[in-house]
């Protein structure tokens, strides 16, 4: 029966529309899922490939779901989210950054990346550009090819310390262009934009009311040496046009919750909320719960977190600079390295493959966040000072022999 149902239903008879052709992924997806099969094989697996921190989520946070769950929150909430959430959000921004966002432009989002989606679903159509940062989080790319647009990389160099020039982003806007995608705190480099570049930045951007911003500031609170987070929404004069992504994934160690929240600006909000009611119907209820009492509970846990890896970050960095042809700029956001391994004589994605078949370590490949990204592999130090030290070891034995 069911093979007579397959033949009167041929699968070559299915034509998605071309956007399906062009969708891509993200590399660290595989690369996990590559380490835990060798890790079954009885392998043994360091992982610092995937971008999430290696700690639990807060146990006060965790009750705050169950508690959610026995008091009855099962059903349907606000497409755009509880209101006790949108206000604690406002709260959060308003405590950070001094700056008035009404929870009327708050949605609450399955997870950080469903804002890229709406932002970008939005503004990505053949003929529109949309420039983002390259090396960047892949799926700003995979994204705008799927609508059709044109990607236009904005390049993130090294030599400029991993931040944007402000210059350079403003030279690649043309009339087509739709939307400016930045990122800071930054994946894959750990690159934090300074102050007077994102001034210059929106001082150009403040004169193309036609341009949309999305600002995606998920690893915000994820900044060392005691600097401040600079967000894009302490500039009023972009406000009108201004998209920020942020979210619990990072900062309370809540990836699996897929909660995100995003500001937009009234004249999208209906819009990305028309579209949550078409799409996810609402963030589920108890993760919503969650994320309240993350946000209005205690921040000891962060505090904690931010200390681990900023001991692990000043590691990873020493470690890989005695590494024969890697050199390593100090990360100033983020739980990410980005070692330039161009004078070890091997591209970055063979190395990282080999890394990880050959000596059991997970690390991705620059070119899987774009074109310049070759000549660097990512390392994510969400992992214990021992495990780092242990994987760099084995690098360097790799790279030894
Ligand atoms: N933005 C950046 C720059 C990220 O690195 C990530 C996750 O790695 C996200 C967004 C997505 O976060 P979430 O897991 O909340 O969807």
């Amino acid at each position: 029966m069911h093979n007579e149902l397959r033949e009167a239903y041929p699968m070559t008879a299915l034509k998605t529309i071309s956007g399906f052709d062009r969708i891509g992924e993200e590399n660290a997806f595989a690369v996990l899922a590559r380490a835990t099969a060798l890790a079954a094989q009885g392998k043994d697996i360091i992982n610092l490939g995937i971008g999430q921190p290696d700690f639990q989520t807060p146990a006060h946070i965790v009750e705050a779901a169950i508690k959610a769950l026995r008091d009855g929150h099962h059903g349907y909430t606000p497409a755009t989210g509880i209101l006790p959430l949108r206000e604690a959000v406002s709260a959060d921004i308003h405590g950070r950054y001094g700056v008035d966002v009404s929870p009327d432009n708050i949605m609450i989002m399955p997870g950080g990346k469903v804002t890229m989606y709406a932002a970008i679903l939005m503004f990505g159509q053949p003929g529109a550009e949309i420039l983002y940062p390259d090396p960047g989080f892949p799926i700003y790319r995979s994204m705008i090819e799927f609508t059709g647009a044109t990607p236009i990389p904005v390049p993130i160099r090294e030599e400029n310390a991993f931040a944007f020039s402000a210059d350079e982003t403003l030279s690649l806007i043309t009339d087509k262009t739709r939307l400016v995608i930045i990122n800071s705190p930054a994946n894959p480099t750990g690159g934090v934009t300074p102050k007077v570049e994102i001034d210059k930045l929106v001082k150009g951007l403040a004169e193309r009311p036609d341009i949309a911003i999305m600002s995606d500031e998920i690893y915000d609170r994820m900044i060392y040496d005691g600097e401040q987070h600079v967000s894009l929404l302490s500039y009023p004069e972009i406000r009108d046009r201004l998209i920020v992504l942020n979210g619990w994934s990072k900062t309370y160690a809540m990836t699996g919750w897929r909660m995100g929240w995003s500001v937009w600006p009234p004249e999208l909000y209906d819009k990305v909320r028309k579209l949550a009611v078409n799409a996810w119907s609402c963030v589920n209820a108890p993760s919503q719960w969650a994320g309240l009492a993350a946000l209005t509970g205690p921040q000891d846990a962060v505090a904690d977190m931010m200390r681990a890896f900023d001991e692990r970050r000043l590691v990873v960095v020493k470690r890989l600079n005695d590494l024969p042809g890697v050199s390593c700029a100090v990360p100033k956001g983020a739980f990410y390295a980005f070692p330039n391994i161009s004078e070890t004589g091997w591209q970055a994605k063979p190395l990282a493959a080999a890394l990880l078949e050959e000596k059991g370590v997970a690390t991705i490949g620059g070119p899987d966040f774009g074109i310049l990204g070759e000549g660097y592999i990512r390392l994510s130090y969400a992992n214990s000072v021992e495990n780092i030290e242990k994987a760099i070891d084995r690098i360097a034995e790799f790279l030894d022999a």
